[in-house]
Formats: C-alpha cells, structure tokens, sequence
C-alpha cells in the first residue's frame, strides 16, 4: 500500500488501565499540532454513566457488533474485559483520514498489534504509569468499578504493560501537561518526517 505525502497518519494510544489515557486524549486533541480528530470505537459493553452513544463509544447490541464483524467492518477488534467486545470501525478512520485529518486510536494492545501489522506508516505511543502504586490508587479512586472488576484490571494492567516495549515512543504520565508536551513534540516530529519521506 502506498501512502501519498500529507494523508494523514494513523496515531495509536494505548496504555494500561488507570494510567489516565483519557484526560491524555483529550488534552492532546485540544492542543495537537496536527490536524487530530478521535476515531469513536464501538463497543458491547454498557454505556458508564455520563458517556454518550457516538460521542464516547458507538455502544452496540452483541448481535450488531457480530454482525458487523461478519461483514468486515472492522480494522480490528477483541473481546476485552470481562467479555465484551471493542472495535475500530473501518469507515470511521476512513472518513477521517480522507478529510487530510490524522485518527487518533485508543485501543488495547491487540488492537494495536493488528493496526501495526496493516499500517506500518502508524504513529504508536505507549503510556506508561508513573509508578504502580499510583496506578492502584488511580485505579481504585474512580470508583466506578467493583473489586473484583479492579483486581481484573490491574492483573490485566501489569500483562500489558510488557508491551510497551512493541510501541515506537513510550510516554510516562507522571504530570498531565509534560506527558500532553511530549505527546505534541512526536505528532511534530512525525508530521514533519512525513512532509519529507513517502512510505513504499
Ligand atoms: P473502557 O471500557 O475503559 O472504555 O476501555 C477498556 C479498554 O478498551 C481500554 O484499554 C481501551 O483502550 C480499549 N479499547 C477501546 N476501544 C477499543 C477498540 O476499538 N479496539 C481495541 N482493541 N481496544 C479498544
């Protein structure tokens, strides 16, 4: 596959549990250097309160989202905690990306692996936490999770931090506005390796 100079980028976010992914997200969105849209994944699992449907996830019935598996929708998807399923839809990167905008991704590290794998012109950024501890209380202060479910998480949290050696940066979040500065100076950084080289 060939990727012409200026398309936009395909940008990959992923990160254990806890480790403040979404506050990143939305900092970086509000102040990338690059033209940055979200790319809303779909998801099985229920809506937390305050999320909204096509704002936060396209929250899917299991039927839809097997449906639209079938018909290979999807860029990639897994079944992730306690069973549901996540997924970037395919037109929804597409439409970005089309528009000149780069996609930002925030998925798993499957999902990452098989983005990758399609796309080695993606950007990937790991973040990692600043410490475990901190993990535990960021992880536990949220409040919305049962203990068993955190217990999960967090097994799941250290499983995938051994995949940050796989991502081409790693980011520590020890303050929201250097690990944000440093998210910028890479979308830089790569926008302008991108202005210069075309990929195969
Ligand atoms: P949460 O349920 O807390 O919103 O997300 C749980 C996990 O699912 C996070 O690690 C998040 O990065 C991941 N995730 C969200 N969307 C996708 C997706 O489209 N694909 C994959 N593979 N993982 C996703």
């Amino acid at each position: 596959m060939s990727h012409q100079v200026r398309e936009g980028r395909i940008v990959v976010i992923s990160g254990p549990s806890g480790v403040g992914k979404s506050t990143v997200r939305k900092e970086l969105l509000r102040s990338s250097p690059v033209p940055l849209v979200r790319s809303v994944s779909a998801t099985t699992r229920p809506p937390r309160p305050g999320e909204r449907h096509g704002v936060d996830y396209y929250f899917l019935a299991e039927d839809q989202f097997a449906q639209l598996r079938e018909k290979g929708e999807f860029l990639e998807c897994f079944q992730i905690f306690g069973g549901h399923w996540y997924g970037t839809l395919r037109q929804e990167v597409e439409r970005i990306l089309s528009a000149g905008n780069w996609a930002l991704l925030e998925i798993d590290v499957q999902g990452a692996r098989r983005i990758r794998q399609q796309n080695p012109n993606a950007v990937t950024i790991f973040i990692l936490p600043p410490d475990e501890e901190e993990l535990v209380r960021r992880l536990t202060g949220r409040g919305t999770e049962s203990p068993d479910r955190i217990a999960e998480r967090l097994a799941r949290m250290k499983a995938e931090l051994a995949f940050a050696g796989d991502y081409q940066y790693q980011v520590v979040n020890d303050d929201l506005s250097a690990a944000v500065n440093q998210l910028r100076q890479i979308l830089l950084e790569e926008s302008r390796k991108g202005s210069t080289a075309a990929t195969e």
